[in-house]
Parts: structure tokens; sequence; C-alpha cells
């Protein structure tokens, strides 16, 4: 089956900046793929080049068969796009943000509400309240909504989980799902690494680069160095003084522990324990886990890993 969309060699420059630096990749027809970055890293510009919004300098790309520059016609039919910014009618209700962007593609709300029945029935109860004054778990489902209402086959998603509150995340990924289950395919980008897991495949990407293209599974799989997470009553003085230690190859703050990549030597735990006991730390906690797809991220980022979103 051919590719829901192949990027070939693309290259996108705003004056000295280089937002994509010749990315190639294919997404397959009924994915959910990722694109996993900090800010900068290329993102929007890709998704503006995909739905056909900008001309890229360099290269090509086609979505469900269709070049982006000489069919964009054709592509602006079948694409849903979400834009990372709020981008509905602050002014207008809900229902008439739904209606407007219905009309623009000569469909209604009727015609195609089983496809956002889920999503939308949560955000009806306030359908004559203006979009502006929406909480963001619920700006984000009627910006869903609106992507949705033209029955797209494939389903741009830029940022949606982001300045989103956990719960309201979960519940968007959930949705995800049911749409994939509909045959839609699905690119998402987000800065957030612990969404990886919610894709089929994602690729890493950073200052216009891709740095791997991979199932969740695939990029845990290929982490080489032994991993300790760290705890102590003082975590601020406890990440410099890690970063100290000579069997360290990065460490960076996870959560409520820090996360330690060491050189291979079996004697590292007992090691750091000594070194960081030496260096006054109380109520010390040392213990081997296993990589996530967020220290696997970690280990491939060429920048401060803290620019990250964990
Ligand atoms: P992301 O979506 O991952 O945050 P972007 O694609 O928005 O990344 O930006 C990539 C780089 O290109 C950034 O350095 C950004 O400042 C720059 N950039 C994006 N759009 C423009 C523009 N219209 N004019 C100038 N620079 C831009």
């Amino acid at each position: 089956m051919e590719p829901s969309v192949v990027i070939s060699g693309l290259v996108k420059k705003f004056n000295e900046t280089t937002a994509l630096d010749y990315i190639s990749l294919a997404v397959e027809k009924g994915e959910i793929f990722g694109f996993i970055g900090p800010d900068g890293a290329g993102k929007t510009t890709l998704f503006r080049i995909l739905t056909t919004l900008l001309i890229p300098d360099k290269g090509e790309a086609f979505v469900e068969g269709f070049h982006t520059v000489k069919d964009y016609k054709k592509i602006r039919q079948i694409v849903g796009y979400m834009p990372g910014r709020f981008s509905l009618y602050q002014d207008l209700s809900v229902e008439e943000n739904l209606n407007f962007f219905a009309s623009i593609f000569k469909t209604s709300i009727k015609e195609n509400y089983h496809l956002i029945k889920d999503i939308y029935q949560q955000i009806e109860p306030f359908k004559t309240r203006p979009a502006g004054k929406l909480s963001g778990g619920m700006k984000q489902k009627l910006a869903l909504s609106c992507a949705l209402i033209h029955k797209p086959v494939i389903l741009f998603l830029d940022e949606p989980t982001t300045g989103v509150d956990a719960v309201s995340r979960k519940e968007f990924w959930d949705m995800l799902g049911k749409l994939k289950q509909e045959g839609i395919t699905i690119l998402v980008s987000t800065p957030y690494m612990d969404e990886a897991g919610r894709c089929d495949r994602v690729a890493l990407i950073q200052e216009g680069k891709i740095l791997s293209v991979d199932t969740p599974g695939g990029i845990v799989k290929s982490y080489a160095n032994p991993l300790l997470a760290l705890k102590s009553a003082n975590m601020y003085q406890l990440l410099f003084d890690v970063l100290e230690y000579s069997g360290t190859v990065r460490a960076y703050r996870s959560g409520e522990y820090i996360h330690a990549a060491v050189k291979k030597n079996t004697k590292q735990e007992e090691n750091i324990k000594v070194f960081l006991a030496g260096k006054g730390h109380e109520q010390l906690v040392v213990k081997a886990i296993i990589a996530n797809v967020e220290d696997s991220f970690m280990a491939l980022m060429k920048i401060a890993p803290t620019l990250m979103t964990t």
C-alpha cells in the first residue's frame, strides 16, 4: 500500500534560520505518527508545508499521493488541520464555529455528526458559549471537532495538548485512538516526550533534523547505557553532584527522581552511592531502572535536555 505521506529532502529557511534541514520520511496509512521535539525544532513548519500553507525551498512532499505544491487544492479537501495556536473565532459560539468550518467544506454538522459525536457531545452543553470563553480542554475539543467536520482522510494536529491539563491530555489521546479505528491517518506534534508511547511510530526532531524514527518500543530497545534513578533530601545539589561523578554520561531531572546514564561497570550503583554520601547527601536512594522513551530521547538529543518537557 502506498504511504499516506512521503517527505523527501525538505528544506525550509527563514532568513538565517534553517527551520527544516533535509527532512525525509514516510508515514503509513492509518498510523498515529508523532513528531516530538522542543520549541523551534521545525514541527510547525513541516506541518504547514504538508498542509500546503508553505512552499519548501528544496525537496518535495506528497500527501495521499498529491504533491503539496502542484496539487494543493486537492490536499486541502482531504486534510484536517488543527494549528498550534488556537485558531477558532473567539467571538463566535461553539456551534457557530463548527457550522462555519462545515460550510467552508460544503457540508453540515448533521452529515458528519457520527465522526465528531464522542468529542462534540462533551462540549455541546456549552454550544452557545463564545469559543473565547471556553477552558483549554474544551477549546481543544472544539478545534478537533472543527478539523474533523469535513471527514478528512488525514489529520495534522500541531501540539494539540500543549497547555492542556493532564486529564484532558489523556482524554485527547484516547479520542485519537478512536479516530485511528475509523481509518484516519494522524500526524501529531508534541513537546511532551511521555506522549510518544501513544503513537505507533515517532520521529524525534531537533533543529530541523530528524534524529530518529522508530516505534516507541524500538527506541527503548536501542538504549545503550545502564540507567540509575536517584533521590536525596537535596535534589538541587544532587543533580550537580551526579554530573560531577566520573561514571556519569548524562543526568537530568525526571519527575521526583534524577535519571543518570552511567558507563558500563557492574559497580556503578555502589560507587555512586559512596561518592554521593561523601558529598553529604541524606535520605539517598539509588536504584537501577530500565530506560523509557524519554530516557532514550535524552540519549539522542544534542542540547541541554532541560529544554525538553519531561
Ligand atoms: P516548532 O513548531 O517545532 O516550535 P517552528 O517550525 O515553529 O518550530 O520553527 C522552527 C524555526 O523556524 C524556529 O527557529 C522559528 O523561530 C523559525 N521560524 C518559523 N516560522 C518563521 C517565520 N515565519 N519567520 C521567521 N522564522 C520562522
